[in-house]
């Protein structure tokens, strides 16, 4: 997987596209992620213990690695990513544009 928990990213393609978010979880056998507060799926849930209204819940749905992009901190953008290997032997993701570490 070329995207991380925590990376920022952006959506590129469907009704969200534009948004950023920040990853919430990475499913790698599906490639797909969660990303924060974007592409929310309402669930109508039974009541439970810990809900005891039950009701609809918002809750985040995953979107597929080729529909969104990472974002440079530097650049602000969404940018296509590199790779480089420091003198360490690590192996890290790098902007194409700046070369800034993602
Ligand atoms: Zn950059």
């Amino acid at each position: 997987m070329r995207i991380r928990k925590g990376n920022l990213v952006e959506i590129i393609t469907g009704k969200e596209a534009g948004k950023r978010g920040k990853v919430l979880r990475v499913f790698p056998k599906q490639q797909r992620v969660a990303v924060e507060k974007l592409n929310l799926i309402k669930r109508h849930t039974k009541p439970t213990q810990q809900n005891p209204q039950g009701g609809i819940v918002e809750r985040e749905g995953t979107v597929h690695v080729t529909n969104i992009m990472l974002v440079c901190n530097r650049c602000n953008r969404r940018v296509r990513v590199g790779h480089k290997i420091l003198d360490t032997g690590q192996k890290v993701r790098i902007c194409r544009k700046c070369g800034e570490e993602i």
